[in-house]
């Protein structure tokens, strides 16, 4: 055999979604919590670890885990799925109800991954677009149900890049419109005045995905999950997961994290207080921006390319998210709320560049 085999036709027109690691002082890009985690969550973990069966494959249905999220929720056990990340949560989504011949409804702007995922899975994308100030209308939804009757619909709530949360409203609105299967992926939910949790149940076709990567200060440790239907965490789990997809060091991790609900609690109470600082901040900047209910804002400077500050952002070791070549989004930066401190660094950094 000479050469590489040839890529999937419909994979090889996107480039991935990927934002550039580059070593600076001040990282505030992939809407990662600035803080780590408590100390004593790191000496409990090492401790579980020391005496882990880790010759041993992990618990295949992540049993604990899964209880100890029901309970935080307020649901049953088996309404929970789990998997390495909300992005791994959501091809497992697409795995089982999408693929080839039917649709993913996304509406633009929005998380990149819920389009990147679906032609990953070989589904094809129903695209809608939010308003001139990012919001969404029901009547769009409805369209874009009417003309392609999808057979999943991403709503992203908080919107990611956009900030803001979806109004309960539109969620109700659009379960109404059936049949399809609806995701609101919540993965900045702890950061937002609602949750559209309280509208699981058996017999609704939606799914609430949540992550451990922001808020409870585990990126690295790639677990997310979803609180769904019963039947719809059976099927992902018969069909969509890979056997003992998720490790064991991971499900004590998950576990014990949640033990520190007010350490985290208090630290989106920061988040939230420092995020309305710097609004405040950029809006005594030549720039615009957008109203937000996650831990980022989004932004555009009005007298120069949004690329060419993002470069003169990281050559002063300042470094944020790039969308300025998003569909929608021509000139727009998104800023991560970090500490105090490294908000001030961005806030100087940013006036010091316009
Ligand atoms: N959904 C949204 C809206 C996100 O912004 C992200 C992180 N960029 C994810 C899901 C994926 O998170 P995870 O680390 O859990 O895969």
């Amino acid at each position: 055999m000479a050469g590489s085999p040839a890529l999937r036709k419909e994979l090889g027109v996107f480039a991935g979604y990927h934002s550039a690691q580059v070593d600076v002082d001040v990282r505030l890009n992939t809407n990662e919590s600035p803080f780590p985690p408590p100390p004593a969550f790191l000496a409990g973990l090492a401790d579980a670890v020391a005496s882990m069966a880790l010759h041993r494959y992990p618990d295949r249905s992540c049993t604990d885990l899964r209880a100890d999220l029901a309970r935080l929720h307020g649901v049953r056990p088996d309404q929970v799925f789990v998997a390495n990340g909300s992005n791994e949560v959501l091809q497992c989504l697409l795995l089982a109800y999408g693929g080839p011949g039917r649709t993913a409804a996304v509406f633009e702007p929005t998380y990149a991954m819920h389009g990147t995922i679906a032609r990953m899975t070989g589904t094809t994308e129903l695209k809608g677009e939010r308003s001139d100030d990012f919001s969404l209308s029901l009547a769009e939804v409805r369209g874009v149900v009417r003309r392609g009757a999808p057979s999943v619909t991403f709503l992203c709530s908080p919107n990611n890049p956009t900030g803001r949360a979806e109004p309960r409203e539109l969620v109700e609105g659009v379960l109404a419109l059936g049949p399809g299967l609806l995701v609101v992926d919540e993965a900045y939910a702890q950061f937002a005045p609602w949750t559209a949790l309280s509208l699981v149940a058996d017999e609704v076709p939606l799914v609430v995905t949540r992550t451990y990567s922001k808020t409870w200060s585990m990126a690295g440790c790639r677990l997310g999950y979803l609180i769904g239907p019963a039947s719809i965490v059976t099927d992902l789990w018969d069909v969509a997961a890979l056997p003992y997809h998720v490790d064991t060091v991971k499900q004590a991790a998950g576990r014990l994290a949640l033990r520190y609900t007010d350490e985290m609690e208090n630290r989106v109470a920061h988040l939230v207080a420092e995020r309305e600082r710097v609004a405040a901040a950029l809006g005594r900047l030549p720039v615009d921006t957008w109203p937000s209910d996650a831990n980022f804002l989004l932004l555009r400077p009005r007298s120069r390319p949004g690329s060419e500050v993002w470069q003169d952002l990281v050559d002063r070791s300042v470094l944020v998210r790039d969308c300025s070549s998003w569909p929608r989004l021509a000139g727009c930066l998104r800023v991560t709320i970090g500490t105090t401190a490294e908000n001030d660094a961005f806030l100087a950094a940013l006036e010091d560049v316009l």
